[in-house]
Protein backbone atom coordinates (compact mmCIF):
# COMPACT_ATOMS: atom_id res chain seq x y z
CA UNK A 1 0.00 0.00 0.00
CA UNK A 2 1.55 3.64 -1.03
CA UNK A 3 1.77 6.03 2.30
CA UNK A 4 -0.61 8.38 0.55
CA UNK A 5 -3.28 5.82 0.69
CA UNK A 6 -5.98 6.06 3.06
CA UNK A 7 -6.52 3.06 5.79
CA UNK A 8 -10.47 1.97 5.47
CA UNK A 9 -10.80 3.26 8.84
CA UNK A 10 -8.96 6.69 8.40
CA UNK A 11 -11.55 7.00 5.31
CA UNK A 12 -14.53 5.92 7.36
CA UNK A 13 -13.95 8.56 10.13
CA UNK A 14 -12.78 11.52 7.82
CA UNK A 15 -16.19 10.62 6.16
CA UNK A 16 -17.97 10.52 9.32
CA UNK A 17 -16.36 13.93 10.38
CA UNK A 18 -17.22 15.83 6.81
CA UNK A 19 -21.12 14.58 7.69
CA UNK A 20 -20.67 16.15 11.43
CA UNK A 21 -19.68 19.32 9.20
CA UNK A 22 -22.33 19.08 7.23
CA UNK A 23 -25.21 18.49 9.50
CA UNK A 24 -23.82 21.09 12.21
CA UNK A 25 -22.91 18.54 14.40
CA UNK A 26 -19.56 18.92 14.63
CA UNK A 27 -17.57 20.04 17.96
CA UNK A 28 -15.50 22.27 18.42
CA UNK A 29 -13.40 23.04 21.76
CA UNK A 30 -13.20 26.51 22.69
CA UNK A 31 -11.17 28.04 25.05
CA UNK A 32 -12.31 29.72 28.10
CA UNK A 33 -10.92 31.88 31.31
CA UNK A 34 -13.03 32.89 33.85
CA UNK A 35 -15.46 30.38 34.04
CA UNK A 36 -15.94 30.14 37.37
CA UNK A 37 -17.36 33.36 37.36
CA UNK A 38 -20.45 35.15 36.22
CA UNK A 39 -18.62 37.02 33.65
CA UNK A 40 -16.18 35.07 31.48
CA UNK A 41 -13.87 35.39 28.84
CA UNK A 42 -13.92 33.23 25.06
CA UNK A 43 -11.66 34.75 22.63
CA UNK A 44 -10.50 37.94 24.64
CA UNK A 45 -14.40 38.78 24.56
CA UNK A 46 -16.15 39.17 28.11
CA UNK A 47 -19.58 37.14 28.08
CA UNK A 48 -22.26 36.83 30.75
CA UNK A 49 -21.99 33.35 32.03
CA UNK A 50 -25.51 31.79 31.41
CA UNK A 51 -23.48 28.11 30.67
CA UNK A 52 -22.06 26.66 33.51
CA UNK A 53 -22.87 24.38 36.26
CA UNK A 54 -21.29 26.04 39.01
CA UNK A 55 -25.00 26.66 40.21
CA UNK A 56 -23.89 28.08 43.91
CA UNK A 57 -20.51 29.74 43.04
CA UNK A 58 -18.59 27.73 44.99
CA UNK A 59 -16.16 26.86 41.81
CA UNK A 60 -14.32 30.17 42.72
CA UNK A 61 -14.92 30.21 46.02
CA UNK A 62 -11.10 31.28 48.09
CA UNK A 63 -12.37 28.55 51.11
CA UNK A 64 -12.50 25.99 48.53
CA UNK A 65 -9.11 27.56 46.87
CA UNK A 66 -7.27 27.73 49.85
CA UNK A 67 -8.48 23.74 51.17
CA UNK A 68 -6.94 22.75 47.75
CA UNK A 69 -3.88 24.94 48.03
CA UNK A 70 -3.09 23.88 51.85
CA UNK A 71 -3.43 20.31 51.22
CA UNK A 72 -1.15 20.80 47.76
CA UNK A 73 1.31 21.69 50.10
CA UNK A 74 0.86 19.01 52.57
CA UNK A 75 0.16 16.48 50.62
CA UNK A 76 1.59 16.82 47.28
CA UNK A 77 0.12 16.82 43.58
CA UNK A 78 -0.90 13.24 42.87
CA UNK A 79 -2.60 10.18 45.18
CA UNK A 80 0.08 7.77 43.44
CA UNK A 81 -1.74 5.04 43.34
CA UNK A 82 -5.40 3.54 43.29
CA UNK A 83 -6.80 3.25 46.53
CA UNK A 84 -7.04 -0.03 46.86
CA UNK A 85 -3.15 0.26 46.61
CA UNK A 86 -1.40 3.20 48.44
CA UNK A 87 -3.97 5.66 47.36
CA UNK A 88 -6.02 5.85 49.77
CA UNK A 89 -5.26 8.92 51.90
CA UNK A 90 -6.78 10.30 55.31
CA UNK A 91 -8.30 12.84 53.46
CA UNK A 92 -10.61 9.93 51.92
CA UNK A 93 -11.92 9.17 55.30
CA UNK A 94 -12.50 12.49 56.34
CA UNK A 95 -14.44 13.25 53.12
CA UNK A 96 -16.32 9.85 52.86
CA UNK A 97 -17.54 10.90 56.96
CA UNK A 98 -18.38 14.08 55.97
CA UNK A 99 -20.68 12.75 53.41
CA UNK A 100 -22.37 10.09 55.17
CA UNK A 101 -23.07 13.00 58.07
CA UNK A 102 -24.27 15.22 55.12
CA UNK A 103 -26.49 12.85 53.42
CA UNK A 104 -27.53 10.72 56.75
CA UNK A 105 -26.71 7.64 54.85
CA UNK A 106 -25.35 4.08 56.37
CA UNK A 107 -22.42 4.35 53.83
CA UNK A 108 -20.96 6.47 51.03
CA UNK A 109 -17.89 6.11 48.53
CA UNK A 110 -16.69 8.58 46.45
CA UNK A 111 -15.66 8.05 42.87
CA UNK A 112 -13.47 9.80 40.49
CA UNK A 113 -16.20 11.53 38.03
CA UNK A 114 -19.93 11.19 37.87
CA UNK A 115 -19.59 9.77 34.23
CA UNK A 116 -17.36 6.94 36.01
CA UNK A 117 -19.71 6.32 38.73
CA UNK A 118 -22.50 6.06 36.65
CA UNK A 119 -20.83 3.78 34.13
CA UNK A 120 -19.39 1.76 37.38
CA UNK A 121 -22.30 1.25 39.32
CA UNK A 122 -24.59 0.12 36.98
CA UNK A 123 -22.63 -2.34 35.03
CA UNK A 124 -21.30 -3.36 38.24
CA UNK A 125 -24.64 -4.11 39.84
CA UNK A 126 -26.59 -5.81 37.02
CA UNK A 127 -25.60 -8.05 34.91
CA UNK A 128 -26.80 -10.62 31.77
CA UNK A 129 -30.73 -11.62 32.00
CA UNK A 130 -31.11 -8.41 34.63
CA UNK A 131 -33.10 -5.39 33.47
CA UNK A 132 -32.51 -1.62 33.56
CA UNK A 133 -35.56 0.77 33.08
CA UNK A 134 -34.15 4.41 32.70
CA UNK A 135 -36.04 7.86 31.47
CA UNK A 136 -35.10 8.56 27.60
CA UNK A 137 -33.65 11.70 28.83
CA UNK A 138 -31.36 10.66 31.57
CA UNK A 139 -27.39 11.56 30.87
CA UNK A 140 -25.67 9.43 28.54
CA UNK A 141 -23.27 7.78 31.62
CA UNK A 142 -26.25 5.93 32.52
CA UNK A 143 -26.66 4.87 29.10
CA UNK A 144 -23.09 3.59 28.79
CA UNK A 145 -23.84 2.23 32.33
CA UNK A 146 -26.90 0.25 31.23
CA UNK A 147 -25.11 -0.80 27.80
CA UNK A 148 -22.13 -2.12 29.72
CA UNK A 149 -23.54 -4.19 31.97
CA UNK A 150 -25.42 -6.16 29.21
CA UNK A 151 -28.90 -6.11 30.84
CA UNK A 152 -32.01 -5.51 29.15
CA UNK A 153 -31.91 -1.92 28.35
CA UNK A 154 -35.19 -0.50 28.63
CA UNK A 155 -35.77 3.31 27.68
CA UNK A 156 -39.26 4.50 28.78
CA UNK A 157 -40.50 7.90 27.64
CA UNK A 158 -39.57 10.94 29.69
CA UNK A 159 -41.48 10.87 32.94
CA UNK A 160 -43.66 8.67 31.24
CA UNK A 161 -44.74 6.26 34.51
CA UNK A 162 -47.28 4.18 31.91
CA UNK A 163 -44.67 3.34 30.01
CA UNK A 164 -42.91 2.62 32.75
CA UNK A 165 -45.16 0.49 34.43
CA UNK A 166 -45.82 -1.75 31.11
CA UNK A 167 -42.00 -2.28 30.27
CA UNK A 168 -41.92 -3.46 34.21
CA UNK A 169 -44.81 -5.66 33.46
CA UNK A 170 -43.64 -7.64 30.36
CA UNK A 171 -40.27 -8.39 32.87
CA UNK A 172 -39.94 -11.48 34.44
CA UNK A 173 -40.49 -11.26 38.27
CA UNK A 174 -37.98 -13.15 39.35
CA UNK A 175 -35.16 -11.23 37.32
CA UNK A 176 -33.11 -8.11 38.96
CA UNK A 177 -35.11 -4.84 38.44
CA UNK A 178 -33.18 -1.54 38.35
CA UNK A 179 -35.06 1.71 37.87
CA UNK A 180 -32.68 4.94 37.01
CA UNK A 181 -33.47 8.17 36.58
CA UNK A 182 -31.59 11.94 36.88
CA UNK A 183 -34.02 13.81 39.51
CA UNK A 184 -33.18 17.25 37.79
CA UNK A 185 -32.86 16.56 34.01
CA UNK A 186 -29.74 18.05 32.69
CA UNK A 187 -30.59 19.29 29.47
CA UNK A 188 -34.59 19.90 30.28
CA UNK A 189 -33.99 20.96 33.81
CA UNK A 190 -37.45 19.46 35.18
CA UNK A 191 -37.54 16.81 37.88
CA UNK A 192 -38.38 13.24 37.99
CA UNK A 193 -41.65 11.81 39.57
CA UNK A 194 -39.79 10.45 42.21
CA UNK A 195 -42.93 9.66 44.12
CA UNK A 196 -44.34 7.72 41.36
CA UNK A 197 -41.12 5.89 40.99
CA UNK A 198 -41.02 4.60 44.74
CA UNK A 199 -43.97 3.35 44.04
CA UNK A 200 -43.66 1.28 41.21
CA UNK A 201 -40.52 0.18 42.32
CA UNK A 202 -42.06 -1.29 45.40
CA UNK A 203 -45.20 -2.88 43.62
CA UNK A 204 -42.52 -4.29 41.06
CA UNK A 205 -39.80 -5.22 43.49
CA UNK A 206 -37.02 -3.39 41.59
CA UNK A 207 -34.22 -1.00 43.32
CA UNK A 208 -34.47 2.53 42.30
CA UNK A 209 -31.57 5.25 41.45
CA UNK A 210 -31.23 8.72 41.34
CA UNK A 211 -28.34 11.08 39.86
CA UNK A 212 -28.68 14.16 41.94
CA UNK A 213 -25.43 15.67 39.35
CA UNK A 214 -27.58 18.59 39.21
CA UNK A 215 -29.68 18.09 42.11
CA UNK A 216 -26.98 17.99 45.20
CA UNK A 217 -26.23 20.81 46.87
CA UNK A 218 -29.59 22.69 45.70
CA UNK A 219 -32.63 20.64 47.31
CA UNK A 220 -33.14 19.48 50.09
CA UNK A 221 -32.75 22.02 53.89
CA UNK A 222 -29.13 21.03 53.52
CA UNK A 223 -28.61 20.91 49.63
CA UNK A 224 -28.48 16.70 50.18
CA UNK A 225 -30.91 16.87 46.62
CA UNK A 226 -33.69 16.46 45.47
CA UNK A 227 -34.96 13.04 46.88
CA UNK A 228 -34.42 15.00 50.49
CA UNK A 229 -36.59 17.60 49.31
CA UNK A 230 -39.52 15.12 48.99
CA UNK A 231 -38.60 13.34 52.17
CA UNK A 232 -38.10 10.56 49.70
CA UNK A 233 -34.13 9.65 50.15
CA UNK A 234 -35.11 6.74 52.59
CA UNK A 235 -36.71 5.32 49.44
CA UNK A 236 -34.08 5.53 47.07
CA UNK A 237 -31.34 2.34 47.28
CA UNK A 238 -29.00 3.97 45.37
CA UNK A 239 -27.88 7.78 45.53
CA UNK A 240 -25.36 9.06 43.09
CA UNK A 241 -24.38 12.91 42.90
CA UNK A 242 -21.37 14.66 42.02
CA UNK A 243 -18.99 17.33 43.08
CA UNK A 244 -18.22 19.28 39.97
CA UNK A 245 -21.63 21.02 39.53
CA UNK A 246 -23.30 23.35 42.76
CA UNK A 247 -19.93 21.88 44.94
CA UNK A 248 -17.53 23.66 43.01
CA UNK A 249 -15.38 20.59 43.02
CA UNK A 250 -14.84 17.37 40.85
CA UNK A 251 -15.70 13.72 41.28
CA UNK A 252 -18.59 12.38 42.43
CA UNK A 253 -20.42 10.06 44.98
CA UNK A 254 -22.64 7.61 45.78
CA UNK A 255 -24.41 6.35 49.22
CA UNK A 256 -26.41 3.48 50.39
CA UNK A 257 -26.45 0.33 52.37
CA UNK A 258 -23.35 -0.76 53.69
CA UNK A 259 -23.49 -4.31 51.41
CA UNK A 260 -23.69 -2.30 48.51
CA UNK A 261 -20.94 0.19 48.86
CA UNK A 262 -18.88 -2.93 50.19
CA UNK A 263 -19.71 -4.84 46.93
CA UNK A 264 -18.50 -1.63 44.83
CA UNK A 265 -15.42 -1.62 46.63
CA UNK A 266 -14.60 -5.03 45.70
CA UNK A 267 -15.92 -5.14 42.17
CA UNK A 268 -16.16 -1.87 40.44
CA UNK A 269 -13.34 -1.71 37.89
CA UNK A 270 -13.31 2.07 37.32
CA UNK A 271 -12.86 1.96 41.02
CA UNK A 272 -10.68 -0.98 41.60
CA UNK A 273 -8.47 0.31 38.74
CA UNK A 274 -7.98 4.01 38.52
CA UNK A 275 -5.40 6.13 40.72
CA UNK A 276 -6.81 7.93 43.37
CA UNK A 277 -7.99 11.37 43.47
CA UNK A 278 -5.83 14.21 44.16
CA UNK A 279 -5.38 15.00 48.27
CA UNK A 280 -6.14 18.53 46.74
CA UNK A 281 -9.95 17.47 45.32
CA UNK A 282 -10.44 15.65 48.64
CA UNK A 283 -10.19 18.35 50.17
CA UNK A 284 -12.07 20.79 48.59
CA UNK A 285 -14.68 17.84 48.49
CA UNK A 286 -15.08 18.21 52.51
CA UNK A 287 -14.95 21.83 52.37
CA UNK A 288 -17.81 22.18 49.74
CA UNK A 289 -19.41 19.36 51.88
CA UNK A 290 -19.74 21.77 54.82
CA UNK A 291 -20.36 25.30 53.22
CA UNK A 292 -23.24 23.84 51.33
CA UNK A 293 -24.58 23.24 54.89
CA UNK A 294 -23.87 26.64 56.50
CA UNK A 295 -24.80 28.73 53.91
CA UNK A 296 -28.65 28.26 52.97
CA UNK A 297 -28.71 31.59 51.39
CA UNK A 298 -27.20 30.68 48.44
CA UNK A 299 -30.01 27.86 47.74
CA UNK A 300 -32.12 30.77 48.48
CA UNK A 301 -30.78 33.06 45.64
CA UNK A 302 -30.41 30.47 43.40
CA UNK A 303 -33.83 30.08 43.31
CA UNK A 304 -34.62 33.48 43.42
CA UNK A 305 -32.76 34.05 40.19
CA UNK A 306 -34.04 30.54 38.66
CA UNK A 307 -37.61 31.37 39.21
CA UNK A 308 -37.49 34.52 37.72
CA UNK A 309 -35.27 33.19 34.60
CA UNK A 310 -37.97 30.95 33.95
CA UNK A 311 -41.01 33.16 34.14
CA UNK A 312 -39.36 35.67 32.19
CA UNK A 313 -38.40 33.66 28.94
CA UNK A 314 -41.42 32.14 29.44
CA UNK A 315 -43.28 35.55 29.46
CA UNK A 316 -41.58 36.44 26.46
CA UNK A 317 -42.81 33.14 25.06
CA UNK A 318 -40.07 30.75 24.65
CA UNK A 319 -40.49 27.09 25.02
CA UNK A 320 -38.19 26.08 28.08
CA UNK A 321 -39.16 22.27 28.13
CA UNK A 322 -41.07 22.46 31.13
CA UNK A 323 -38.15 23.79 33.41
CA UNK A 324 -38.37 23.75 36.97
CA UNK A 325 -34.66 24.37 38.24
CA UNK A 326 -31.47 26.76 37.64
CA UNK A 327 -31.48 25.10 33.75
CA UNK A 328 -33.59 26.93 31.75
CA UNK A 329 -33.05 25.48 27.73
CA UNK A 330 -34.78 27.82 25.24
CA UNK A 331 -36.06 25.44 22.34
CA UNK A 332 -34.73 26.77 18.76
CA UNK A 333 -35.08 23.67 16.55
CA UNK A 334 -32.81 23.12 13.83
CA UNK A 335 -29.25 22.19 14.40
CA UNK A 336 -27.90 25.03 12.21
CA UNK A 337 -30.22 27.85 13.91
CA UNK A 338 -29.30 27.11 17.28
CA UNK A 339 -25.86 27.12 16.29
CA UNK A 340 -26.55 30.66 14.51
CA UNK A 341 -28.48 31.70 17.68
CA UNK A 342 -25.24 31.36 20.10
CA UNK A 343 -23.31 32.79 18.13
CA UNK A 344 -25.77 36.02 18.13
CA UNK A 345 -25.78 35.95 22.07
CA UNK A 346 -22.05 35.67 22.11
CA UNK A 347 -21.95 39.00 19.63
CA UNK A 348 -24.05 40.59 22.11
CA UNK A 349 -21.99 39.34 25.48
CA UNK A 350 -23.65 36.78 26.45
CA UNK A 351 -22.47 33.03 26.78
CA UNK A 352 -24.96 31.05 25.94
CA UNK A 353 -24.33 27.35 24.62
CA UNK A 354 -25.85 25.52 21.88
CA UNK A 355 -26.78 21.78 22.32
CA UNK A 356 -27.68 19.47 19.01
CA UNK A 357 -28.27 16.08 18.85
CA UNK A 358 -27.36 13.29 20.41
CA UNK A 359 -27.18 15.17 23.26
CA UNK A 360 -30.79 16.30 22.96
CA UNK A 361 -33.35 14.71 20.02
CA UNK A 362 -33.42 15.63 16.81
CA UNK A 363 -35.15 19.16 15.50
CA UNK A 364 -34.97 19.90 19.69
CA UNK A 365 -31.44 21.85 18.95
CA UNK A 366 -31.13 24.17 22.13
CA UNK A 367 -29.80 26.77 24.29
CA UNK A 368 -29.16 25.87 27.20
CA UNK A 369 -28.76 28.51 29.97
CA UNK A 370 -28.09 28.13 33.48
CA UNK A 371 -28.35 30.57 36.33
CA UNK A 372 -26.38 30.64 39.47
CA UNK A 373 -26.82 32.10 42.76
CA UNK A 374 -23.92 34.88 41.88
CA UNK A 375 -25.66 36.69 39.08
CA UNK A 376 -26.86 40.06 39.48
CA UNK A 377 -30.51 40.55 38.74
CA UNK A 378 -29.68 43.49 36.99
CA UNK A 379 -27.38 41.45 34.66
CA UNK A 380 -29.93 38.95 33.86
CA UNK A 381 -32.64 41.84 33.24
CA UNK A 382 -29.72 42.89 30.55
CA UNK A 383 -29.65 38.95 29.13
CA UNK A 384 -33.24 38.01 28.80
CA UNK A 385 -34.19 41.47 26.85
CA UNK A 386 -31.45 40.69 24.52
CA UNK A 387 -32.26 36.75 24.72
CA UNK A 388 -35.88 37.96 23.68
CA UNK A 389 -34.30 40.36 20.83
CA UNK A 390 -32.75 37.68 18.73
CA UNK A 391 -35.72 35.03 19.46
CA UNK A 392 -37.57 37.87 17.45
CA UNK A 393 -35.27 38.42 15.17
CA UNK A 394 -34.67 34.60 14.41
CA UNK A 395 -38.20 33.87 14.27
CA UNK A 396 -38.10 31.89 17.50
CA UNK A 397 -40.90 33.96 19.21
CA UNK A 398 -43.35 36.69 17.85
N1 LIG B 1 -24.90 12.77 35.49
C1 LIG B 1 -25.47 13.89 35.03
C2 LIG B 1 -26.97 14.03 35.10
C3 LIG B 1 -24.68 14.92 34.49
O1 LIG B 1 -25.24 16.02 34.01
C4 LIG B 1 -23.27 14.75 34.47
C5 LIG B 1 -22.35 15.85 33.98
N2 LIG B 1 -22.60 16.38 32.75
C6 LIG B 1 -22.72 13.56 34.94
C7 LIG B 1 -23.56 12.59 35.45
C8 LIG B 1 -21.26 13.30 34.88
O2 LIG B 1 -20.61 13.94 35.95
P1 LIG B 1 -19.09 14.37 35.85
O3 LIG B 1 -19.06 15.63 35.05
O4 LIG B 1 -18.65 14.56 37.26
O5 LIG B 1 -18.35 13.27 35.17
Amino acid sequence: MHSEEQLPLEKKIKTELAYLEEISQKRQLVTTNFAEQPWLMIDGRRMLNLASNNYLGYAGDERLKKAMIDAVHAYGAGATASRLIIGNHPLYEQAEQALVNWKNAEAGLIINSGYTANLGIISTLLSRNDFIFSDKLNHASIVDGALLSRAKHKRYRHNDLTHLEALLKNSSIEANKLIVTDTVFSMDGDFAFLEDLVWLKERYNAILMTDEAHGSGIYGKNGEGYANHLGLQNKVDIQMGTFSKALGSFGAYVVGKKWLIDYLKNRMRGFIYSTALPPAILSSIKTAIELVQEEPERRTLLQTHSEYFRKELTNYGFNICGSQSQIVPIVIGENEKAMGFATRLQKEGIAGIAVRPPTVPENEARIRFTVTALHDKKDLDWAIEKVSIIGKEMGVIE
